[in-house]
Formats: C-alpha cells, sequence, structure tokens
C-alpha cells in the first residue's frame, strides 16, 4: 500500500466568465467545490477505496442545487427531470449506468447499485426506477427537483427553441454536470459522472455521461476520467476511452493524451467541454476547450486546487 492518493471533481464546463458572475455566487461554487472534495478526500486518507471516494463527492454535489445534476437537474422539452448518472472501476472494469430517471435522489448511487449487483451494466426509465425501489434507495417528488431559475432556462430555451448547456447563458447562476476520478492509496482508479442534462432536450435524450467510454471511464492500467460538456460531441467522440486508448495503445502521458482529445479532436468536431482525468501515477489533468469548468484536485500532501475560469 502506498500512501498515494489523488481525487479531481467538475461541477460543468461551458460559458462561465468571470465578468458574469458576483463575487458572491463565485464564493459559493468555490464553497460547494471544495466540501466536495474534502468528504472525498477523507474518505482517502483513511485508505477508503477509489469508488467510494468518487461516489461520496458526487452525491454532495448531486444535493446541492448549484450543479445540474439530482437536485439541481434541468429541465427536458416537456418540463420534467431526465437525469442520467454511472460509474466505473479500474481493477475489474466493473461499470454501472442509469438513464431516464425521474425522481431517483441520487442517480449516481443506482449507478453503483447496478454496478454492484452484477447482472447488467446499464439500465434505463422505468426499468431503473423500479430497480432502485427494489434496492430501497431514496425518491424525492417533483417539488424537489423543482429549482425556479431551471425552470427560467427552459422557458429561454423554448423561446429560443435551443437545447442548451445549462451554463450556456449570460446570468450569473451557472451550474454543471458533475463528477470526481479518483486514486486511491490501493492503486486502484474510478470514475463517476451525474448529470439532468441539457435543457430542453428531447424526451429520452441521452448524453454522454452514463455511456461508458463516452462521458465516464477507469482502467487502472491507465487512468479514471469524467467529462462534461455537449454530449453529443463526447459520444462521437467516445472521448474518454479514447484518452485511455491513446496512453495504452500509444504510450502517451495523461497530458498529451488529454490535450489531443480536449483541443484537437474535440474542437475539431465541434464539441464544447472538458474533463477530469487521474492516472495510475498520481498525475492530474483538468482540460477545457470552453471558456469555464467549475474544478477542484487534490494529491496527497498537497494543497487543495480549486478554479472556475480559464488560467
Ligand atoms: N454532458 C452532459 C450531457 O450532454 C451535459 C453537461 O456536461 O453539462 O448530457
Amino acid at each position: 500500500m502506498s500512501s498515494l492518493y489523488t481525487l479531481a471533481i467538475h461541477g460543468g464546463a461551458g460559458t462561465i466568465s468571470k465578468a458574469s458572475m458576483s463575487a458572491e455566487a463565485q464564493k459559493n461554487y468555490e464553497e460547494a467545490l471544495l466540501n466536495a472534495l474534502k468528504t472525498g478526500e477523507t474518505w482517502l486518507k483513511n485508505g477508503g477505496d477509489a469508488l467510494t471516494a468518487v461516489e461520496k463527492a458526487v452525491v454532495e454535489l448531486e444535493n446541492n442545487p448549484l450543479f445540474n445534476a439530482g437536485k439541481g437537474a434541468v429541465f427536458t422539452h416537456e418540463g420534467q427531470h431526465e437525469m442520467d448518472a454511472s460509474v466505473m472501476e479500474g481493477k475489474f472494469l466493473n461499470a454501472g449506468a442509469v438513464s431516464g430517471l425521474k425522481h431517483v435522489k441520487n442517480p449516481v448511487l443506482l449507478a453503483r447499485k447496478v454496478m454492484d449487483e452484477g447482472t447488467h451494466v446499464y439500465l434505463s426509465g422505468s426499468g431503473a426506477e423500479a430497480f432502485a425501489k427494489k434496492n430501497g434507495l431514496a425518491f424525492e417528488d417533483d417539488a424537489y427537483f423543482y429549482v425556479p431559475l431551471r425552470y427560467q432556462q427552459l422557458q429561454e430555451a423554448l423561446k429560443q427553441d435551443k437545447v442548451f448547456l445549462d451554463h450556456k447563458e449570460t446570468k450569473p447562476d451557472k451550474f454543471g454536470t458533475v463528477g470526481a476520478v479518483a486514486l486511491d492509496v490501493h492503486g486502484n482508479l474510478a470514475a463517476a459522472t451525474s448529470t439532468g442534462g441539457m435543457t430542453n432536450k428531447k424526451h429520452g435524450r441521452v448524453g454522454d455521461t452514463p455511456i461508458i467510454g463516452a462521458g465516464t471511464y477507469a482502467n487502472n492500467s491507465t487512468c479514471a476520467i469524467s467529462c462534461t460538456g455537449h454530449g453529443e460531441f463526447f459520444i462521437r467522440a467516445v472521448v474518454a476511452y479514447d484518452i485511455s486508448c491513446l496512453m495504452e495503445y500509444k504510450g502517451l502521458s495523461l497530458k498529451e493524451a488529454c490535450r489531443i482529445v480536449v483541443h484537437e479532436k474535440l474542437v475539431k468536431l465541434g464539441g464544447e467541454g472538458g474533463l477530469i482525468a487521474v492516472d495510475n501515477k498520481g498525475n492530474i489533468e483538468l482540460p477545457f476547450n470552453s471558456e469555464g469548468m467549475y474544478r477542484g484536485s487534490v494529491r496527497s500532501g498537497e494543497e487543495k486546487f480549486i478554479a472556475i475560469y480559464k488560467p
């Protein structure tokens, strides 16, 4: 067992600029990110596993209405919530994913349950919710998920007849998909991602978040990745797995693999967003090609890092 651990988290990427953010809003985001980072780090510091660490960090962000996941999930075209989430661990390549959840309080916990139960990797819609009920997961009604600003965002999107990344607006309050990646002291990697998707999305639309290899991936021989951004592009670019493949088959460093995928391949396709990544040596990368990304990271023995805008 080594004493090395790392943890990185994100709260979404997009058009997030300092000019459009009040000092108070910025403080709230930074505090929320810091708390999630602390929760995951406490677990890792005490020898806890990477999978539970990322789950704990994501649950905390899901419960915070500032972010587009769990409580703060955005509205679909029909004015409902359809949440997606996934988890993956890098030792045995086990994974769990869920999509189209309307009332499950913490989608990431359901993804973990799907993984642990072991029969299937991916459950969707009413089948996923039935599985959640059977396993005693917490449910909430529509009122819990109703966040007034989200509703305004839907009205704006309907007016413009557009599908929005939740932060693609100029108001000071911008929110995002959440995710976490970690390396634990046992040398295991894990990743988790959770989202409400995109404002005004069609009923049944599934983004990259629950798709293993697109929005989420972990493999002990390479890295763990959690993505955020315009999901359709992340699916087409198979972003998370592509980074792992560049490391595994081409021997690239995490940094170089991330640069190629986020700043070359995605940009060429027109895909806006970013990701958080850690590798099995303790390196951390937080690349994005959008204006900003809510992000934070920590490595054993080092200060915590929190940032929102471009460096
Ligand atoms: N990637 C998410 C999706 O397309 C959205 C986001 O990251 O904000 O569903």
